[in-house]
């Protein structure tokens, strides 16, 4: 079909574009010198421009027009023009001056986030945050929606996702896990704690640390021909093509974990980009379908395997002869328990699996009740400690660890929360229908064997792209919607053992 191929080339020149800026983008986050900033900005807002241009071209909707009735199919021709309108549709609902606005905002937002977050000043920043719920709402009229302006926003991250059928997941999950989490707590505080935690701050080498989490990544199929790993402030995943995938890791010499386990997240986000099926490259239809999606890979690597105590069966002698000082007379059990501690704190990014979806809910609580106007933004300092105490039981001291510790409000991302929660629970629902497949997954982590494991969610999810919506795939491979039943019983088996709970 002529007008087919016309749409694929033009939209491969577009992915190409993309590519470009991802790269550019990668390199300031690792290499690049302060200074460069200052160049880095203009080359990056030009290519912007001309992919904007080029993304927002009004030949596409022509073709796009005349290929309609390829829609219905389930073949790569039809999900292809599927995408590619929802994408046409999303760059093109927003009018010129509205982009502009936004971009304005979030540049004055994000600088007086990064100001009030430093001096812990709220009123610092409320006026800014207005400023973006403001246009968050406008925003959701634009694209349009049927049920809640919200489903418009989650729709950017977790394509077909709905507020409501959240809502659900989240009441239910915050009902079966608030007790697990209580009873933790009580036991903790009533026979004190199940391990010596002062193993995490001992100093691990960080070559040591480089060279395992490495090792790893490579059991799990992450292959120096394709992928490679450096060193930023903030963690992330980016590819430049199927075949080229770059993860980037934190360091600490006095807290292993942030570098182990990141690095095996970020390995997780790199394989489903990876296991893509390659006809897919250069078009709507590469890289992951949602956030959602492919957190479900990240916390799959990280925590159902790489926080396993088979996994750790494996390789615990290994990780003991790297290293020898810190890790001196430490057990595998000992070890296993200071690596899944379960402590309520303050900070979403440091949270463990337990505690992490509280963060997550009295976010997606307070962005729904911002949206509906059933809050206002000046209270929310109150609210957010409030719900702190009812979910975790601790306040914050300081706004700052508070309702100013993440960058996404101040940069437009409001919507995006939700994912981080579906993730986890999708990675379960996944897990456990790999393991009816390929039998006791844990008997295979004992013998080293993830290849197993990998190779399921490439057939059932990574080869997939984003041809499918995320309840779709949910759905295909698992054989159910998501819910969180699967989530939880994993939560309450796993830790009544290190906890030593019954009855829960
Ligand atoms: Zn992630």
């Amino acid at each position: 079909m002529k007008n087919f191929e016309a749409l694929k080339h033009h939209l491969g020149q577009v992915s190409d574009l993309g590519g470009a800026a991802s790269v550019l983008s990668w390199e300031q986050e690792t290499y690049m010198p302060a200074k460069g900033a200052e160049h880095r900005a203009d080359q990056m807002a030009t290519l912007s421009l001309i992919h904007h241009q080029m993304a927002t071209d009004p030949k596409i909707g022509v073709w796009l027009e005349e290929l309609k009735p390829l829609e219905g199919e389930d073949t790569f021709e039809g999900a292809f023009v599927r995408v590619a309108r929802r994408n046409y549709e999303r760059e093109t609902k927003f009018p010129a001056e509205f982009v502009e606005e936004t971009s304005r905002a979030q540049n004055a937002a994000h600088h007086a986030w990064l100001e009030a977050r430093k001096h812990s000043d709220f009123k610092h920043f409320e006026p800014h945050l207005e400023k973006m719920f403001e246009l968050a709402r406008r925003a959701a009229d634009y694209l349009g929606f049927e049920d809640h302006p919200y489903d418009a926003l989650l729709d950017l991250y977790e394509p077909g996702a709905k507020t409501a059928h959240i809502k659900s997941i989240f009441a239910d999950l915050r009902d079966q896990t608030l007790p697990l989490l209580k009873a933790i707590q009580a036991k903790v505080a009533a026979s004190g704690d199940v391990a010596d935690y002062s193993l995490l701050s001992r100093k691990f080498p960080l070559e040591g640390q480089k060279t395992f989490g490495l090792k790893v990544a490579q059991r799990f199929g992450l292959e120096p021909e394709f992928a490679r790993q450096d060193v930023s402030a903030h963690p992330f995943c980016t590819n430049f093509g199927y075949n080229d995938i770059r993860i980037t890791t934190r360091f600490d010499e006095h807290f292993f974990p942030t570098s182990l386990f990141g690095t095996w997240h970020e390995t997780g986000h790199g394989m489903y980009e990876h296991g893509v099926n390659p006809q897919y490259n250069r078009t709507p239809l590469a890289g992951g379908t949602s956030l959602g999606v492919h957190e479900s890979q990240s916390r799959l690597f990280e925590n159902l395997v790489g926080r396993s105590k088979a996994f750790w069966e494996f390789h615990f002698e290994d990780f003991k002869a790297t290293f020898p000082e810190p890790m001196n007379g430490v057990t595998l059990d000992e070890f296993y328990k200071a690596i899944n501690r379960v402590q309520a704190d303050l900070i979403r990014v440091e949270a463990d699996e337990v505690t992490y979806n509280f963060h997550v809910m009295l976010r997606f609580e307070i962005e729904v009740g911002l949206l509906e106007g059933s809050i206002q933004v000046k209270d929310l300092p109150e609210i957010w400690n409030a719900k702190m105490q009812d979910y975790l039981g601790v306040v914050p001291p300081s706004d700052a660890l508070g309702v100013l510790q993440d960058v996404h409000w101040s940069a437009g991302l409001i919507g995006y929360f939700a994912t981080y929660s579906l993730g986890n629970l999708l990675s379960v629902q996944l897990y456990n229908a790999a393991q009816l497949e390929l039998g006791n997954l844990h008997d295979q982590y004992r013998k080293g064997e993830l290849a197993p494991t990998v190779e399921w969610m490439r057939k059932n999810v990574h080869q997939h792209g984003s041809r499918y919506l995320p309840h779709e795939i949910a759905q295909m491979a698992t054989g159910k919607p998501l819910g969180a039943a699967d989530y939880v019983k994993y939560l309450k088996e796993k830790y009544s053992e290190i906890y030593g709970l019954e009855g829960i």
